[in-house]
């Protein structure tokens, strides 16, 4: 039976170093999300990757999510793919240590439905 991971909302991946990378879809989404074209979303709130091929989310000089908000996603409803798969669909070794996320056993099913994106808790 698979482990599926539960997120806690303990906001730790949304404070580590690293980058989101955002999709021309996801651009879009969260542009309209904020009321804004995509020209001045990208302005405001991107960078260039790291190998500079797309964009990624900017970061606060602090390092944390520039949509994080106290402890809260201000963008949850619509967040990127990335944020939305961690830990289930990529992590890295040691994890745990860092994540709040709980393992629970679920049916394969199930893991099916969390992951696909329809009622994934993160
Ligand atoms: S995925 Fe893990 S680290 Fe990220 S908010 Fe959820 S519990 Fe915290």
């Amino acid at each position: 039976m698979p482990v599926y991971y539960e997120c806690q909302r303990c906001t730790a991946c949304c404070r580590w170093p690293g980058q989101v990378r955002l999709s021309e879809k996801e651009i879009a989404r969260l542009a309209a999300f904020k009321q804004l074209s995509e020209f001045e979303f990208i302005q405001q709130f991107t960078r260039l990757t790291t190998g500079k091929r797309g964009l990624a989310l900017l970061d606060k000089p602090n390092g944390e999510c520039i949509f994080l908000e106290g402890n809260d996603c201000s963008v949850q409803a619509i967040k990127p793919q990335q944020c939305r798969d961690f830990p289930n669909l990529w992590n890295f070794p040691g994890f745990e240590k860092l994540c709040k996320a709980l393992p629970t056993i679920v049916s394969s099913e199930e893991y099916k439905r969390r992951t696909s994106g329809d009622g994934a808790a993160g």
